[in-house]
């Protein structure tokens, strides 16, 4: 059984690349039992979600723009906060 902490960076990996079948049934068996990292998931899902809403916007106006520094910063400042507040809890 993994720890919160150790299901927390998997999860966070997940986002960048699809993840082992183990991986993905460690982390569906925590989920059941733990609703911290249930949270934890729907926050980066959504984090996730609202950025690529974000760039199909900028595509669908033809722009070539890429996201400004600040909305860059903006939103890896909420996906940190996200994680520290989750690691708080755990600690
Ligand atoms: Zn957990």
């Amino acid at each position: 059984m993994k720890s919160c902490r150790e299901i927390s960076k998997l999860v966070s990996r997940s986002l960048d690349e699809s993840l082992p079948f183990w991986s993905q049934v460690q982390i569906k068996m925590h989920f059941l039992m733990c609703q911290g990292c249930r949270r934890f998931n729907q926050q980066l899902k959504f984090v996730q979600h609202a950025v690529r809403k974000m760039c199909e916007v900028k595509v669908c106006l033809g722009s070539q723009e890429k996201l400004s520094q600040p909305g860059r910063e903006r939103i890896q400042k909420t996906i940190d906060a996200a994680k520290w507040s989750y690691n708080e809890k755990m600690d």
